[in-house]
């Protein structure tokens, strides 16, 4: 196939603030023709696609507004008609973002695609939180995981990499959270591991609740503001519990909240 499409540009858009965006993106942004994005992207940082036609292709946790092979044959056929199209994903594309299905299907359609990195939710919150994932003596590794299996998908044995992980950040799993801590404590894990829910890393909303895996077992599933939540799980998290933020009973999940 002769090649004379654009190139799509799959863009991380980072965690939410719209200043954790790098410059390689704000600049593909303002030249792009057209910008597919997701349900997360700020307001302020598609204003930035100045000329672009802007097109939702949002997709949220248990919803799934728009089809992937769609989204997949919309990039395509964008990129048939512009020069620059910008896939603007949330946080960073290649994590949890779909990423390769799309990059799969451009591929096999011969239209270029490049990647531009943004910072990854975990990232942010470890920020936030102004803890490290690493630690001297207490943590050496860190398992980026999700309990969530899409349709027709195999089993995931999500509950193996936590359980041999020194520190985790599970995306995608607010929504089960008595759950998740029910099964890790099934499958070993100690009661009293610290774990620090994270809603809306980055942003004025960001809300942090420090609790313990026992404790969450019998925790509310709903988040204080309903926005997109990382549960953090390991030792690392043990000051953020001592020191400034007091919380761990089964109330935690109801708004003790720190700003
Ligand atoms: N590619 C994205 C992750 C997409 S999966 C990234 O690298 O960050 C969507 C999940 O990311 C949400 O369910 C939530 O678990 C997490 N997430 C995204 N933005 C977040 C934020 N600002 N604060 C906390 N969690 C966030």
């Amino acid at each position: 196939m002769i090649n004379q499409a654009g190139t799509v540009h799959l863009v991380g858009a980072g965690p939410g603030a719209p200043d954790l965006l790098t410059l390689r993106a704000a600049r593909l942004l303002a030249e792009a023709d057209i910008v597919f994005y997701d349900a997360l992207v700020h307001p302020e940082t598609l204003a930035l696609a100045k000329r672009a036609e802007k097109v939702a292709v949002g997709k949220r946790c248990g919803k799934h507004s728009t089809q992937q092979r769609f989204i997949n044959k919309r990039l395509v056929d964008a990129a048939r008609k512009h020069s620059l199209v910008v896939r603007l994903k949330g946080g960073d594309p290649m994590l949890f973002g779909r990423a390769q299905e799309e990059i799969d299907a451009l591929h096999a359609a011969g239209v270029n695609c490049e990647v531009v990195p943004g910072i990854t939710a975990a990232l942010a919150a470890s920020a936030d939180l102004k803890t490290s994932l690493t630690r001297r003596g207490v943590s050496r590794n860190v398992t980026f995981v999700t309990p969530r299996v899409g349709e027709g998908e195999d089993a995931s044995d999500w509950k193996k990499s936590v359980c041999s992980a020194d520190t985790t950040v599970m995306y995608m799993a607010a929504g089960q959270v008595a759950v998740v801590a029910a099964e890790l404590i099934a499958n070993g894990m100690a009661y009293d591991i610290p774990v620090v829910i994270v809603e809306n890393a980055s942003l004025p909303a960001m809300a942090a609740t420090a609790t313990t895996l026992g404790a969450l077992q019998s925790a509310g599933e709903r988040m204080p503001h309903g926005g997109p939540a990382l549960l953090m799980i390991g030792r690392v998290f043990e000051p953020v519990q001592g020191a400034r933020f007091a919380v761990s009973d089964r109330d935690a999940l109801r708004g003790m909240l720190f700003a």
